[in-house]
């Protein structure tokens, strides 16, 4: 039997211990994020957590990694108990083919004895013959000498009248005894083949007390074999148990783990949104005046205001300046502020939104690219896009648009051409 998994099981139990120790201090993490969010969130407060939820990740791998030792360990047992349970079976199928030879020895055993009483009463019965018949001779012979008041054989076979009586006495006592002589030996015959069957019945039964009680010995020993290996299931059982306690640990560290790597996440989204509000806050507008938003191409095609629709020839209003360039022109910040969106939409195509502070906003349409994403600070004058025919639009030109609290207003109130 393989014992070393005892050894393999030592690590990732103590695996579980530091880990668990480890948790422990993981779990005060979420209370620093809490405190952070009271005060001013930062870039850097912000790098931490993510590098705690990096941590948090990595001890997950080392859980998972316990956590498949075990089930490694948890499987070896149970594939060695299954095959103690399978020789266990064998071993039953043993012992009731044991058990059925003891019976089937105890029924012969049962036969002979049977067979042995018929038989001592047989023998009793030959004996009792050869008896009699021998009691019957005696008798026989006694009364004949009673009879005659002789001493012997001779003086009853001399005292005869004539020579005829003496014949005739002489062929009754021989006739007397040849008689009795026949059954007797008769009855010795039988009394003897009568003892010797009994012998023989005697024999055969004491081989069959010796064969039962080698199956017995038999039985003896494989039961307690079977007593041996049921133990040993047992602390199988018992070791594959504790193993399994150790899955329910490991399991619940992770989900503990994960669990914490969650709430972190969703404290770092926060705090993100936090700092992208602080960041929105800051800006403020000086009342600067814009930059121009492209540095050549200066043709207005089309002004903001109250215009007749070249083609529907209905009065519209017009939200922002178009300015015709060729496509791939770059288009400039308008004036310092963070990017509220850089985006796709059907009518404006790509576009980019400025938030300058103090309700103050800007809006470029139609580009053909894209150089900066939301949330970005950036600066009058970079490059935020490229001019293109995105969206709504004939031909390529920059729509540029300017909205203050709320409103469209016109661009030249910030601008010069
Ligand atoms: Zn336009």
């Amino acid at each position: 039997m393989k014992l070393d998994w005892k050894a393999k099981a030592a690590l990732p139990l103590f695996l579980i211990h530091m880990l668990a120790a480890a948790l422990l201090v993981g779990q005060a993490v979420p209370l620093d994020v809490r405190a952070a969010t009271d005060g001013k969130v930062t870039q850097e407060s912000i790098d931490a957590k993510e590098k705690e939820i990096d941590q948090a990740k990595e001890d997950i791998k080392g859980l998972k990694s316990g956590l498949s030792d075990v089930k490694k360990i948890k499987e070896e047992l149970e594939r060695e108990k299954s095959d103690l349970k399978s020789y266990v079976s064998k071993l039953d199928e043993n012992l009731a083919q044991i058990e059925g030879d003891i019976r089937r020895l105890e029924n012969e055993i049962a036969v002979k004895e049977a067979d042995l009483l018929l038989s001592s009463s047989e023998l009793e019965q030959a004996e009792r013959k050869v008896q009699e018949q021998y009691d019957l001779t005696k008798t026989s012979i006694r009364f004949m000498y009673e009879a005659e008041k002789k001493s012997s054989v001779w003086e009853l076979l001399l005292s005869a009248g004539g020579f005829g009586e003496l014949l005739n006495r002489v062929d009754y006592i021989n006739s007397v005894y040849e008689y009795d002589r026949n059954l007797w030996e008769e009855y010795l015959l039988n009394r003897n083949y009568v003892q010797l069957c009994k012998e023989q019945l005697e024999v055969e039964r004491d081989y069959l007390e010796e064969q039962k009680q080698a199956v017995e010995e038999q039985q003896a020993q494989v039961e307690e074999l079977i007593e041996a290996k049921r133990d040993q299931i047992v602390a199988y059982e018992t070791d594959i148990s504790n193993k399994e306690q150790a899955i329910r640990e490991y399991e619940q560290e992770i989900d503990d783990q994960n669990a914490l790597i969650a709430e972190l996440e969703r404290l770092v989204e926060e705090e993100k949104e936090r700092l992208r509000q602080q960041n929105a806050a800051v800006v403020t507008y000086d009342g600067g005046m814009f930059k121009f938003p492209l540095a050549d191409y200066t043709r207005v095609s089309d002004d903001y205001g109250e215009r007749i629709h070249p083609t529907l020839g209905v009065l519209q209003f017009h939200n922002g300046v178009d300015l015709a360039a060729p496509k791939g022109t770059a288009i400039y910040a308008a004036y310092d502020g963070v990017v509220v969106a850089a985006s796709y939409s059907s009518s404006m195509g790509n576009y980019v939104m400025i938030n300058h502070g103090d309700g103050l906003y800007t809006i470029y349409m139609h580009a053909s690219a894209l150089y900066v994403s939301a949330d970005q600070s950036v600066k009058r004058g970079d490059a935020i896009a490229a001019v293109g025919a995105t969206g709504r639009a004939t031909g390529n030109h920059l729509h540029f648009g300017v909205r203050k609290d709320g409103a469209y207003v016109s661009p030249w109130n910030y601008l010069s051409k």
